[in-house]
């Protein structure tokens, strides 16, 4: 028995040593940053390089990760120039698409501003952005090409922050940074406390707190001004309420403002905590997650909104806001929502044995299936379960397909071997 022990415990070391080296030939460990911006209305995007942003460290994963998922509207490819092998991937969502879904686009262009991160690349590369055309067409929207020799890249000047969580491994780690808004410098003892307390979510929230001894959390202090108030608060990174005309709705259409500020540490999730008791908060999948900390529900708001960042979740409540899920003949990007075009790509297999679907509400007996209601819409758009912390604030839980959702993702962005 010991000497399968120990054949095990060499093969475990020598995938790690394979993934980390695997990592080691192609980056080196820090974060690179692409800035760029996107002018678009409901029906164009045109999309623009701005600059290149460098800093100690890459807190995301250590190894080439050559394939995403496409539970967000864009998703970035990192390859090399020379052989096209991709490099590192992933999906994300931000305000642009949701924009894009609202009256007001129809009747205007807007630019936006946006950021995507990346392990800095050893060798010339190429950086490809691609945005949801309608159902899988993603459309080219950026094409630049990155030599480490010879672009111009800009050192992130950092700032001060507290260590609140080390992780004692070498290999599988995965970095979180969150970041003050609203907050004044004299408000630097009240920001780590509320940085302490959303951490603990983290780490005592299933299925999160599985997988904490492999997250890295760092809190990055205020800075000024010192003259703040509640009545008048300045930003530092553009947040603002009534996002997109929803009163709740707060969010920042600067992401490069909001990652000059994370890049102080190594990240892969970039959390926001907003100085107010008012309620609000937004999370996009891979960009960053938002909430208002001194309020009595911000808990069950970051465990909800958290899902959107972390895991690429749909919100599964109905109900009035200026975007939408798209309609059409092909599937909600979101792993928890189906309009049953094509249902045997979702959770069609983890159904409970004799669920008919759509599945009636008031069948007491089923847990998983297809009820009827989510993504905004009270018809046509169906989610797995009665409740979950995805539909109402009141659910102390996330639904079993949302739990396996964000199990996932820990389990990819924590491997040691992809
Ligand atoms: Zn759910």
């Amino acid at each position: 028995m010991k000497k399968i022990y120990t054949l095990l415990y060499i093969l475990l070391l020598t995938s790690a040593l394979y993934a980390q080296s695997d990592f080691n030939s192609w980056f080196v460990d820090k974060t690179l940053r692409m800035d760029y911006s996107v002018l678009c209305d409901a029906k164009s995007q045109e999309g623009a390089f701005s600059s290149f942003h460098e800093s100690d460290s890459w807190g995301g994963e250590k190894f080439v990760v050559d394939k995403c998922d496409y539970y967000g509207d864009y998703y970035m490819q990192l390859s090399d120039a020379l052989t096209d092998k991709i490099l590192y991937t992933y999906s994300y969502s931000n305000l642009t698409g949701e924009w894009q879904s609202t009256e007001m686009a129809t009747e205007t262009k807007k630019v936006f501003r946006e950021s995507v991160i990346m392990p800095m690349p050893k060798k010339k590369s190429v950086i490809k952005i691609y945005k949801q055309d309608s159902c899988d067409v993603y459309q080219l929207l950026l094409n630049k090409v990155f030599d480490p020799y010879e672009a111009k890249i800009n050192y992130v000047n950092t700032k001060q922050y507290k260590t609140i969580l080390q992780s004692n491994e070498t290999e599988g780690t995965i970095s979180f940074v969150i970041l003050p808004e609203w907050y004044s410098e004299n408000e630097t003892e009240k920001f780590e406390k509320d940085a302490a307390k959303v951490a603990k979510w983290l780490s005592e929230t299933e299925p999160y707190s599985n997988y904490k001894d492999k997250f890295n959390i760092y809190a990055v202090l205020p800075d000024g001004p010192t003259q703040l108030t509640r009545a008048l608060p300045q930003t530092k990174m553009n947040f603002k309420f009534n996002t997109l005309n929803i009163e709740r709705y707060i969010a920042s259409f600067n992401i490069p403002q909001i990652y000059n500020n994370a890049q102080s540490v190594p990240f892969r999730h970039v959390i926001v905590l907003i100085n107010t008791y008012d309620y609000g908060g937004s999370g996009f999948y891979n960009t960053y997650t938002c909430l208002c900390i001194d309020n009595e529900d911000c808990q069950s708001l970051f465990l909800h909104e958290f899902g959107h960042a972390f895991a690429g979740l749909g919100d599964e409540y109905e109900g009035n806001v200026t975007y939408k899920v798209k309609k059409s003949n092909c599937e909600p990007r979101y792993p928890n929502l189906t309009n049953l075009t094509n249902f045997s790509t979702k959770w069609e297999k983890d159904v409970d044995a004799g669920a008919p679907i759509p599945t009636p509400i008031t069948r007491t007996d089923i847990e998983i299936g297809a009820y009827e209601g989510g993504g905004y819409s009270s018809k046509g758009i169906y989610r797995p379960s009665k409740n979950c912390r995805m539909r109402t604030k009141d659910a102390s839980y996330y639904c079993k397909i949302c739990h396996k959702i964000i199990e996932e993702t820990l389990q990819k962005q924590t491997a040691t071997k992809k």
